[in-house]
């Protein structure tokens, strides 16, 4: 018997992320060594010294078949990813969404992880990169000496430290008899513009106004720059202030009949397709109801639906659509790959999901087998082609959602939104399922037969 010692993967973090990360390459055969720096050293949301500690809510999302976060949560159990096996393993009555019971379910992923006979645990900050293929899964609050290092890797521009992100809307759900294309002067006409006589602008103003902010936590609180003020503080200050600023009508007039409005609020394209499109400086913190129903005040957008809300909060992300390439590597240091919300996600299920395709990614890299990424109809699989493709400028994190992936297009008296949904969400779980089932083939038969390129594995 010859033991050839395996090649080793470095995994930065032991969050959601990071453990769907070593999870995954330890399945492959890959041995890793796993950071985290709690509790010795913790961050100013977490409690406890336990991997994949839920910070907040206890719940992944609706597992519906009409759900974005349903399509998400059954490709992950279908790959089976550590989170959401352990999330089955340990939930909890909740209706129709997949909550746990957060200390099992954190017991869950730490026991698997430190019984894991190829994961070596170090209970210690990492202070620098990995030195050779790695993980980065250090998530929102990032330690400082990690930040510092990260952003001279990828330079200093493209390391956010707050999320400060504006409503994206669903673009079948705005009224395209009232939004107009144009470009402010005469500029390419790439925004959706909605008008305001004077009177909607008052209504708006008044509900704007009276909406209510989300209180955030001391460590929470940010010092606005100028340039990314709230739209309620704008409010705050005055009147006139949102319609000087990014509501301003100047050089909006209407393309056909010429007139000019009171205030323009802008909706700026979020994807290749446009099927997801933001609001134009109307970063916000109001609680989701509110924003719910302030939007809806603004003419076009009636029947909006939010497919992500708009937050204000401490975030360490990258700036993805420069940096990584959607099989989540970092494109000028390829064997580094970043998972989580560092890589634009948001939310538990999302940094999990990310976590097991950078861990899937960085494992095969070590065994010599190319990259995969998921197949496009599939939730993972749009994810991250969004994060590699976005608009790099103003790139917010982003969750799952039915923007992402192509839904069945609404047709007079075909079925409804739901039905349609339900169509995607089938098409997506099969093509991931199919695409899991010839990856592993295909890793498979890359392992067994020994590829030149294979690195060292245990040998019988
Ligand atoms: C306050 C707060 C509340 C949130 N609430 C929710 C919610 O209710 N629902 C939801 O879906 N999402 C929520 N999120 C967003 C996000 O989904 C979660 O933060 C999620 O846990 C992110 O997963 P992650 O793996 O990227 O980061 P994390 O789960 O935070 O994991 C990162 C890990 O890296 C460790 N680490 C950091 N730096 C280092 C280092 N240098 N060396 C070693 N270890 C390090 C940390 O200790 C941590 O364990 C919240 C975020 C915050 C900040």
């Amino acid at each position: 018997m010859t033991i050839v010692r395996p090649a080793r993967l470095t995994v930065i973090g032991a969050g959601m992320a990071g453990s769907d990360a070593a999870w995954a390459a330890a399945q492959h055969g890959v041995a890793v060594d796993l950071f985290e720096m709690r509790p010795a050293t913790t961050t100013p949301a977490h409690r406890t010294g336990n991997f994949a500690e839920l910070v907040c809510s206890n719940s992944f999302g609706g597992e519906a078949r009409s759900n974005a976060k349903g399509l998400l949560q059954a490709e992950m159990l279908a790959a089976g990813g550590l989170v959401m096996s352990a999330a089955a393993a340990t939930r909890v009555p909740a209706g129709g969404a997949v909550a746990v019971d957060r200390e099992r379910f954190s017991d869950f992923v730490t026991d698997t992880l430190r019984r894991h006979p190829l994961i070596t645990v170090h209970t210690e900050e990492a202070t620098e990169l990995p030195s050779g293929v790695g993980v980065i899964a250090s998530g929102p609050l990032t330690s400082d000496a990690l930040a510092a290092r990260l952003r001279e890797r990828v330079g200093e521009p493209f390391l956010g430290f707050y999320d400060a992100a504006a409503p994206v809307i669903a673009g079948e759900s705005i009224d395209h008899g009232v939004a107009y294309r144009k470009g402010r002067y005469g500029q390419a006409a790439d925004y959706l513009n909605l008008p305001f006589s004077r009177a909607r602008y008052e209504r708006f103003y008044e509900a704007l106004s009276a909406a209510r902010r989300h209180l955030p936590h001391a460590w929470e609180e940010l010092e606005f720059f100028e340039g990314c003020v709230p739209i309620e503080e704008l409010a705050r200050r005055g009147f006139d202030t949102p319609r000087f600023g990014p509501m301003k009508p100047v050089g909006l007039e209407h393309p056909v009949t010429g007139e000019r409005f009171f205030a323009v609020a802008q909706l700026r394209q979020e994807d290749a397709a446009g099927r997801m499109w933001s609001l134009v400086g109307f970063q916000t913190g109001l609680k989701w109801g509110d924003q719910l129903e302030v939007v809806r005040l603004i003419p076009g957008l009636e029947r909006a639906e939010i497919v992500r809300y708009g937050v204000m909060h401490r975030n360490t992300y990258l700036c993805a659509p420069r940096l990584l390439d959607a099989t989540l590597a970092l494109r000028e240091h390829p064997e580094l790959f970043i998972a989580g919300v560092l890589a634009g996600t948001e939310g538990y299920l999302e940094s999990s999901a990310t976590g097991w395709l950078a861990g899937t990614n960085a494992a095969r890299r070590l065994l010599g087998l190319p990259p995969v990424v998921p197949p496009e109809a599939s939730m993972l699989g749009a994810l991250v082609r969004f994060l590699a493709t976005a608009e790099a400028e103003g790139f917010q994190p982003m969750n799952a959602n039915w923007g992402l992936v192509p839904v069945p297009a609404k047709q007079r008296r075909g079925p409804g939104k739901r039905e349609r949904r339900e169509q995607a969400y089938q098409q997506g779980l099969d093509a991931f399922v199919s695409w899991l089932g010839e990856m592993r083939s295909g890793a498979a038969a890359g392992l067994v037969a020994g590829t030149p390129e294979a690195p060292p594995v245990r040998q019988v």
